[in-house]
């Protein structure tokens, strides 16, 4: 697409393409105008009608008491069931490989504690540097949970030096010279730090090949990018609903289990009455033993929190309205596309952006490398009406997500970033 730096561009784009920022609150800045909002990769904003359904589930604990669990409008004891579809939806599933449940951090621990079988042979797992510290202190604790050292049993995967981004024939190579080793590769889809997405299929494939689990975090992809887990032969995802799923503070999260797995009742897991057969959920002291559902449900410890999951509802339908990833996708690489092309004509001796320019190798974000006075020129964006993120030691991540950002936000953070 032929892009300009005229504002008329921009304005003719959003009329063209007015996306769902009126089913969003959009924060004002002191001017009283909305802020340019470009951190919906850190919480996403909150739909309009996440205020309606929340209200709705009070006002079911307000009537009926014990019995909302089955009275409900959405009776709450299958109430983390509406969202395996929808979800199944945006990363690429079988519904019955999804389970929304917890947080992320929470479920790669759950994860792990099935999929991490070390032996005495093969018990290494690789993983991306830098990956967002979340997931690094639990893989590092899942080692020493089984009586081994990090330092002999994480294999990390770097960016080769003068660049900022993993390739993926590093990570190939890797798995390759460690195959025998290799218990597990764990890779965030979508970097957190650099916006790069990796060619997940690459990677599995490569892991898959020499009997390697291979867990993918999606928690900068889900809600950005088209996903294919089932397709592209994962054995377990997690992510967090909050950031580009936009379902609020803390949302619940979700899991993804491969098929071959789900279904195998026989699989060690940390066991809750949730994970067990809905059938025979409720005979607590007559059946002792646990019986999983063949599901990923077989992997939820605990009944669901209903007023953190009702947002996600609201969420859900508004990808759903916009007809799922594919149309949001080809907006959003447009919108990133835009700004990139702006950032280009500024020029490059102030900054360099660290995300892949290769379109399919990034979601939303792109991660400004500021060379000089980096919280100084924060500082200037956020007083100027822009919210985005800065990461030590002098990375800017801005990341205009389709459902809400226009290309007008993009042209005037240009013009503001030109400025300052
Ligand atoms: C945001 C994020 C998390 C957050 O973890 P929670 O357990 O939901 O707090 C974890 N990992 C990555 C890669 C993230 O980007």
């Amino acid at each position: 697409m032929q892009f300009s730096a005229d504002e008329q561009f921009a304005l003719e784009l959003d009329r063209e393409d007015p996306g769902f920022r009126d089913r969003f609150h959009i924060p004002l800045g002191k001017d009283g105008r909305p802020v340019i909002y470009f951190a919906g990769n850190s919480l996403g904003l909150m739909p309009k009608a996440a205020r309606e359904i929340v209200d709705l589930e009070l006002e079911s604990w307000a009537k009926f008491g014990v019995d909302a669990h089955h009275a409900a409008g959405t009776p709450w004891y299958t109430y983390h069931e509406q969202f395996r579809e929808p979800l199944a939806r945006l990363v690429g599933a079988r519904p019955n490989e999804v389970v929304c449940m917890n947080s992320l951090t929470v479920n790669l621990h759950l994860m792990m504690s099935t999929f991490y079988r070390p032996t005495k042979t093969r018990f290494k797992i690789l993983m991306e540097d830098p990956a967002f510290p979340s997931d690094t202190y639990a893989i590092k604790t899942q080692i020493v949970q089984r009586g081994l050292d990090p330092k002999g049993a994480l294999v990390l995967a770097r960016p080769r030096e003068g660049e900022f981004t993993v390739r993926t024939e590093a990570i190939v190579d890797l798995i390759e010279k460690h195959c025998d080793e290799l218990a597990v590769v764990v890779i965030g889809a979508l970097n957190f730090f650099t916006g790069q997405f990796y060619d997940v299929p690459a990677i599995a494939a490569a892991a898959r090949k020499h009997g390697v689990i291979v867990g993918i975090d999606l928690a900068h992809a889900i809600g950005n990018v088209p996903l294919s887990m089932h397709d592209w032969d994962v054995d377990f995802a997690v992510w967090c609903s909050y950031k580009y799923l936009n379902a609020g503070p803390g949302a619940v999260g979700g899991a993804f289990v491969h098929e071959r797995h789900a279904t195998n009742t026989k699989l060690p897991r940390l066991a809750g009455w949730f994970g067990n057969d809905p059938n025979t959920r409720f005979r607590l002291h007559l059946e002792p033993e646990f019986v999983p559902v063949a599901s990923a449900d077989a992997w939820q410890i605990s009944n669901p929190p209903i007023f953190s999951m009702a947002p996600l509802r609201a969420s859900l339908s508004i990808f759903d309205e916009a007809g799922g990833m594919q149309p949001l996708r080809a907006k959003s690489t447009k919108l990133t596309g835009y700004l990139e092309f702006l950032l280009n004509e500024i020029g490059s001796d102030k900054f360099t952006i660290i995300t892949p320019r290769d379109p399919n190798a990034r979601g939303a974000q792109l991660s400004i490398l500021a060379q000089k006075q980096p919280k100084d020129l924060h500082n200037k964006l956020i007083a100027a009406g822009v919210k985005c993120d800065f990461r030590e030691p002098n990375v800017i991540r801005v990341a205009p997500a389709p459902l809400y950002n226009t290309f007008h936000d993009v042209w005037r953070f240009a013009e503001i970033l030109r400025a300052a």
